[in-house]
């Protein structure tokens, strides 16, 4: 097989979310698993809505998932492409001129659906002569462009949907160039994939239908269609749709929240497939695991929760170095990796240790109850001087337990409540290490 080369084709009219971070991540993985080339293209025909903020946003999000493209490119750039294209095609007879207002094409839908007929462009333009177009627009009017479907039933193999067939007949001409001059994203995309040699369209099944049109425009310019993947959308938990909340749930807040890279794209890069989903190692792993027909049919769902569970997984096992950076900026001194050994299953973030830091090199307010303040004083007494090491949590402890009689829960709690002003948290001994005799002693006299 020749090595894919894929693109990643985003707006710049709005942050990623998790449903287009998906489509990303697909194109990523298959790329990289066969050895391919993944291109960054940003679809900014729209010049009104595109922004370059948020094209810097797309692009930022993509490096801190580590989607790293091999090339990109922008569409406002190749505008004499599209036309030389859109000439071509209306040398052809398969790009026409048309006239009608939306108002007009509104009402004759309404007439359409009252004769039971569907809503397909009656393709009136196709009849109208030069005289007929010169009068149109000396009224004012300027066309608008529709490429000219053959009404041919178009079959392909989806690589994710299997045979799909869409029938031509079924659908109106579409608009490739608006009134305005502007083009639709329809024939540039087509421009673009075959320039750059794309050899698979991977995109959200909601383009199923784009794809009848586009595959005719490929055709029509000279190249040959890429194979096609459509894959099931993303819906929220409940199955209902991509939620508005879900839809505008973007990198930002999600790396915000603590969440890590890696458990948004083992999440993503899992769901809906065969595969269980769980935490893998790395995206190159994921790569090698990736294959479209492990992918179902129906949508995936993604739940918030999951993605949580996810990212605690990760944290917990997460090696001191990749926590470092980000230890360091919640205080210079967490920055320690046995602090950060200690803590991380404790923690569903990095960030989720900051309540230990105190705990570890502050100060905390020590949890005593009255019953056990003899016992507490006892302790103070006991513990062992010199530096706290490994050794100390066991030797007190026999101590403590031959001199009140004490075991158990009834020993450890009140020690741990104590020391840490906490019921739950990492093991007690090994904070002491950390924490020291001073603290300990301050907080066990309190
Ligand atoms: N800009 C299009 C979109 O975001 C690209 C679709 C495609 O991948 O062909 O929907």
């Amino acid at each position: 097989m020749t090595k894919p080369v894929v693109r990643f084709a985003p707006s710049p009219t709005g942050n990623l979310h998790v449903g287009n971070v998906r489509t990303a991540l697909i194109n990523w993985l298959f790329a990289k698993g066969q050895g391919g080339t993944f291109i960054l293209r940003i679809d900014d025909t729209d010049t009104e809505r595109s922004t370059q903020a948020y094209e810097d946003g797309i692009r930022e999000d993509l490096t801190w998932l580590g989607l790293t493209w091999d090339k990109t490119f922008s569409q406002s750039k190749r505008f004499a492409e599209y036309d030389a294209a859109a000439d071509k095609l209306r040398e052809m007879g398969l790009l026409y001129a048309c006239y009608e207002t939306a108002e007009e094409l509104d009402r004759q839908r309404k007439l359409q659906g009252a004769r039971g007929k569907p809503p397909i462009y009656n393709r009136a333009a196709l009849d109208l002569t030069d005289e007929d177009k010169a009068r149109l627009e000396a009224e004012g009017r300027t066309p608008h462009w529709r490429f000219k479907l053959s009404g041919e039933r178009i079959v392909w193999n989806d690589l994710v949907r299997g045979e799909q067939a869409i029938e031509t007949s079924s659908l109106s001409d579409p608009v490739l160039i608006r009134a305005d001059g502007s083009y639709l994203y329809t024939l540039p995309s087509c421009v673009d994939d075959i320039e750059a040699g794309i050899t698979h369209v991977v995109r959200g099944e909601d383009h199923v239908t784009n794809s009848g049109a586009q595959i005719e425009i490929f055709k029509a310019l000279g190249g040959t269609a890429p194979a096609m993947a459509h894959t099931p959308l993303l819906v929220g938990a409940d199955g209902a749709g991509l939620s508005k909340r879900l839809g505008s749930l973007g990198m930002g807040t999600l790396r915000e929240r603590g969440i890590e890279p890696l458990a948004i794209c083992s999440l993503l890069g899992k769901l809906g497939t065969s595969d269980n989903v769980e935490i893998r190692p790395s995206l190159d792993v994921l790569a090698e695991e990736f294959a479209f027909d492990k992918i179902g049919r129906s949508p995936a769902r993604f739940d918030e929760d999951e993605l949580q569970r996810l990212n605690a997984s990760l944290t917990h096992e997460m090696p001191f170095e990749a926590a470092k950076d980000r230890l360091a900026a919640i205080d210079a001194q967490a920055a320690n990796e046995a602090f950060w050994l200690l803590v991380r299953e404790n923690c569903e973030t990095v960030e989720g240790a900051a309540r230990f830091v105190p705990v570890a090199f502050g100060e905390i307010t020590p949890l005593i109850e009255d019953e056990d303040r003899a016992f507490i004083a006892a302790a103070a007494t006991l513990l062992p001087e010199g530096e706290m090491t490994a050794d100390t949590w066991g030797a007190w402890t026999s101590a403590l337990k031959t001199e009140t009689g004490r075991k158990g829960k009834g020993l450890f709690m009140p020690l741990r409540k104590a020391l840490t002003g906490m019921e739950r948290g990492p093991s007690v001994g090994d904070m002491l290490v950390l924490m020291g005799r001073e603290r300990a002693i301050a907080r066990l006299t309190a």
